[in-house]
């Protein structure tokens, strides 16, 4: 499935994406629209990407793409910002999202934090922040 992308380059002054390693191919499929994993052969799936495989050690796991759907585990709301480019969004929502193919996420949910709850389902849109990234941020279902 490919995920709406909103361009926000203009007005995102928030923390930027720097791609390199491993996390390459993971960046390019946002620009895409695609939230990519890596599955590895021993049946591990993972995200954020990684070099080497969390469960076999095997190195650079491919990736698959994700559906870009899934459930809360948790989140908080965040009133005092994390960072400073966030000062003026407040209170923003962060979540830890459970991906229907297994691997977990931290992420950003443009949400009210009223309208949220542990469990609900969630789907993923992208906000491009710069030429080479588009940050995964989730919205109700
Ligand atoms: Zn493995």
């Amino acid at each position: 499935m490919t995920g709406r992308i909103e361009d926000r380059r203009e007005e995102w002054d928030g923390p930027v994406p720097v791609p390199t390693g491993a996390t390459v191919p993971f960046w390019a499929g946002t620009l895409e629209g695609e939230l990519r994993y890596q599955a590895c052969e021993c049946g591990h799936r993972q995200l954020y990407p990684r070099a080497v495989c969390t469960a076999c050690g095997a190195e650079d796991p491919p990736f698959a793409e994700s559906d870009g759907v899934g459930t809360i585990y948790t989140y908080t709301v965040c009133h005092v910002p994390g960072e400073p480019g966030f000062a003026d969004r407040t209170p923003y929502v962060v979540g830890a999202i459970d991906l229907a193919e297994g691997p977990r996420l931290l992420a950003l949910l443009d949400a009210e934090p009223d309208a949220l709850e542990i469990g609900a389902a969630v789907g993923v849109t992208f906000w491009r922040v710069s030429d080479k990234a588009a940050i995964p941020v989730f919205v109700p279902k």
